[in-house]
């Protein structure tokens, strides 16, 4: 086993051993049966070697993950025409969170907040048909991670949009300030299908390698986005990819990422690796408590960071 294999089995272990797991997200009702047990991790190098531990073959709801996909997608549909509708700064509030719009005149401040996302799906539904809008998700995700069994769960999907309510008012409140141009249905019906993508760990650090690697599918060697666009979507997730729990997670883990309550965090360290982990129990700020734990100790025994020295170009 090479050292690296040894520290993820390592972390694994460790977490098996951990007793206060946080809380299974329940308002999503798929989600509040899944087992606080769970504990995967998956780290594919820039090498392309794979490492990982525990259940990282197991799928799970890659929730608020999706968010970084979706971005991504926009991005490349509209440009920065985008930042006309989604702001670029922290919210300090929660990933649910109304407040702010009021007075922000319905333009949410990040892209990965639910406000922020649900606009980027507005903003995809100005490009596609609703079907067309999945299906472009869908298969940017299968062909960021080679892998084409990845799927949508509907019951996750459609357990959202029976009980989504809190998304429902941030769609018509920002609706009414005309920052969302369709039946509001129509943007959070593509939000609540986006999250409910189910992922394993492995396949999640697969379809993370663009971040790593300045914008390119390095199995495919195509850019995927320019290398200035990667270095600002990994900006935007070490800035607001954990709500208001962000700047703790950029003070204890310092890698960009991305957290979903499904208890998925998608994590880059730029030019050496993607990483993946899931435990379901959440902390909170609704992030997974085990998942940050679990890449604190991978960045303390790897010296991942980036706020790490670089071999300076001065003197
Ligand atoms: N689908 C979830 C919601 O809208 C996503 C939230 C999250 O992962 N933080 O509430």
């Amino acid at each position: 086993m090479d050292r690296l294999q040894d520290i993820v089995a390592d972390i694994a272990a460790e977490m098996a051993d951990v007793q206060d797991r946080g809380t299974v997200a329940n308002y999503i009702p798929a989600l509040a049966n899944v087992s606080p047990k769970h504990f995967g991790m998956c780290i594919v190098g820039a090498d392309g070697s794979v490492h990982k531990a525990g259940d990282a073959e197991m799928p799970f709801s890659i929730q608020s993950i999706s968010k970084v996909f979706g971005l991504t997608i926009a991005l490349g549909t509209v440009g920065d025409a985008l930042w006309k509708r989604v702001g670029r700064e922290p919210s300090g509030s929660a990933f649910n969170s109304i407040v702010q719009l009021e007075t922000e005149h319905g333009i949410p401040r990040n892209p990965f907040i639910n406000a922020g996302a649900i606009v980027i799906s507005d903003i995809l539904l100005g490009r596609y048909e609703p079907r067309e809008a999945l299906g472009e998700i869908l298969r940017f995700v299968r062909e960021l991670a080679g892998d084409h069994s990845i799927m949508i769960d509907e019951e996750v999907a459609r357990g959202e949009a029976e009980t989504g309510f809190r998304n429902q008012a941030l769609a018509a409140y920002m609706r009414s300030f005309g920052n969302i141009h369709h039946a509001i249905e129509l943007p959070l019906g593509l939000y609540f299908h986006q999250c409910a993508l189910s992922m394993n760990c492995h396949q999640l650090a697969l379809a993370g390698r663009y971040l790593m690697s300045d914008g390119k599918n390095p199995a495919t060697g195509r850019s995927v986005v320019s290398p200035q666009r990667a270095r600002r979507i990994n900006a935007l997730m070490i800035t607001c990819g954990h709500y208001d729990g962000s700047g703790e997670f950029a003070y204890r883990v310092g890698l960009p990422g991305k957290s979903g309550v499904g208890g998925g965090i998608l994590a880059v360290a730029p030019g050496l690796a993607s990483i993946a982990v899931w435990s379901p129990g959440l902390n909170e700020r609704g992030n997974s408590q085990l998942g940050a734990m679990a890449l604190e100790r991978l960045v303390q025994r790897t010296g991942w960071s980036v706020f790490e020295p670089v071999t300076p170009l001065l003197g």
